[in-house]
């Protein structure tokens, strides 16, 4: 039977993998059924949650000058 183990990450999903393979699956390259043998935790983020996250701050958002707004959303500020 191959070794498979579970990985739940601290964004809420969890990863299956195979450990290691039986020589099984080095003949017949046929999956056996998953059993898991350990499961193991980490607050990590997986890969896809990470991979999102690193997407969001836009490389070019430093080079945005917020400080040329249009003088009227700086009047209504003042005013409210
Ligand atoms: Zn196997
Ligand atoms: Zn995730």
């Amino acid at each position: 039977m191959c070794e498979w183990y579970r990985r739940d990450y601290g964004c809420g999903h969890h990863l299956i993998g195979a450990a290691a393979w039986c020589p099984a699956y080095g003949q017949t390259h046929r999956r056996c059924t998953v059993r898991i043998a350990h499961t193991e935790f980490t607050w990590d983020e997986c890969a896809r949650c990470v991979s999102k996250k690193t997407q969001v701050p836009v490389p070019w958002e430093h080079m945005i000058d917020r400080s040329k707004a249009p003088m009227s959303l700086k009047w209504l500020r003042g005013n409210v």
